[in-house]
């Protein structure tokens, strides 16, 4: 039964390509900007999340789904669509987010990047990537399963989010999560095109921003070579930036450990890492090379597997700083301070948990006889997504969505119809493997 209903929806989602990509070129002329990303107008931008949650509603309710909007501020509502099963299958979360990045300059763009364009081969713009592209091909899924006249077992709850962009997860998928709309299984259609495209995605990394703080003690520039010759708890000077970078030093020495230290059979080797990424220092009054630097502070952005506690990691990282701190007469006398503004922790779905797998093989059934066939790769999410708020709940999930990566966030960002369209074509599968198809 599962393969004659799964080649009519096949047949009529390669039927509805053309609605697909007009669909996703509406949903990228709505500026859906995410109005709390940093240095945008929040007023100006508030609304464009609930243009697009109503756009999706308007083709969750064609594809026959009770629909409901719902927010945790004006103007930034979620949207979720829920097809009801017959009774006795699986359930199954269809989840993308309707916010996007800005555009930045829109001059460097080859089109503006809020009015789609489309060629013969690609659909471009703001979101056409990340994820509008996904959004859509999930929603024409659903609407494919409808006008193939499949009737799934299980519910297919199809969500699409406010404020993710900015981690603002407690306004869009936990919120949607804790008003009831949860199920056994969810994908999500973030863009996962790596080495290759609709790359199966079961994992993504905890995510920790540390700052360093330290002090030193400042003095004309010529001070340092007597500093030099006196180390001292209590020295003529002492200089902020080169105590900051011995710690650097022995936090880069720790990063090289967690190669072969901090593993998961999900991640590649090195995937794990210590990356100071800011570093802003010099003398309190004047930041002028004529000064010895008392302050200094080194921002870093820390990636640790999904299955370490947040606990283990930051004391292993205190633990390191103390260590030069205790072998350094000026740090053991002021000792760094460290603060962590942010953390967003991991989450992880085995390779051989039942979903990763019927996920990979409706990949598999769904490219057959296209430029995307064979087995796909699996690989995690280099970065921060919904997928933990998922597997804290106790769904198993995985990412699998239309674009390429490096597209998210660029400029000229743009996203290839053939993959739109295996894309709906393997969430139709994997709806009906998953929950069952009468
Ligand atoms: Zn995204």
């Amino acid at each position: 039964m599962n393969a004659e209903a799964t080649s009519r929806v096949l047949d009529r989602i390669d039927g509805l390509r053309d609605e697909l990509v007009a669909a996703l070129a509406d949903a990228i002329a709505i500026r859906s900007v995410n109005p709390t990303y940093p240095d945008q107008d929040y007023d100006d931008l508030v609304g464009g999340e609930s243009e697009v949650a109503g756009l999706l509603a308007g083709l969750y309710r064609e594809a026959g789904a009770e629909t409901e909007l719902f927010g945790e501020a004006p103007g930034r509502d979620n949207v979720v669509g829920v097809l009801r099963g017959s009774g006795g299958g699986r359930s199954l979360i269809f989840n993308g987010h309707v916010d996007v990045v800005p555009a930045d300059d829109p001059a460097q763009w080859t089109h503006p990047p809020f009015t789609a364009y489309v060629d013969g081969t690609h659909v471009w713009g703001r979101g056409s990537v990340d994820m509008k592209g996904g959004l859509i091909a999930q929603a024409f899924a659903a609407k494919a399963l409808r006008q193939a006249g499949v009737r799934l077992r299980g519910d297919l709850v199809l969500q699409g989010v406010a404020g993710e962009e900015n981690l603002e997860h407690h306004m869009g998928t936990s919120a949607v999560l804790e008003r009831g709309f949860t199920a056994e299984g969810a994908i999500i259609a973030e863009p996962t095109g790596a080495l290759s495209p609709l790359t199966v995605m079961p994992a993504t990394p905890g995510v920790l921003i540390m700052r360093i703080s330290v002090t030193g003690r400042s003095a004309h520039a010529a001070m340092r070579a007597r500093m030099r010759a006196e180390p001292a708890d209590d020295p003529v000077a002492a200089s902020a930036i080169d105590a900051a970078l011995r710690i650097h030093d022995a936090l880069r020495r720790l990063e090289d450990e967690w190669v072969e230290g901090r593993v998961d059979p999900l991640f590649e080797k090195g995937q794990f890492t210590i990356g100071l990424d800011v570093i802003d220092g010099g003398a309190r009054g004047s930041r002028n090379v004529a000064f010895i630097p008392d302050e200094t502070t080194l921002d870093y952005a820390i990636f640790y597997p999904p299955a370490a506690q947040l606990s283990e990691i930051q004391s292993e990282i205190v633990q390191t700083v103390a260590g030069v701190a205790k072998r350094d007469p000026w740090l053991r006398a002021n000792p760094p301070r460290i603060d962590w503004p942010m953390h967003y922790p991991g989450g992880r779905t085995d390779r051989d948990h039942p979903f990763t797998r019927m996920v990979c093989l409706a990949r598999e059934r769904a490219t057959l006889d296209t430029p995307f066939a064979g087995a796909p790769d699996v690989r995690p999410f280099p970065s921060a997504t919904d997928l933990t708020w998922f597997t804290a709940a106790g769904i198993p999930a995985v990412g699998l969505g239309p674009g390429a990566l490096t597209m998210a966030h660029s400029v000229d960002e743009r996203c290839a119809i053939d993959e739109l369209v295996c894309a709906a074509r393997t969430y139709a599968v994997a709806a009906i493997e998953w929950c069952g198809a009468e």
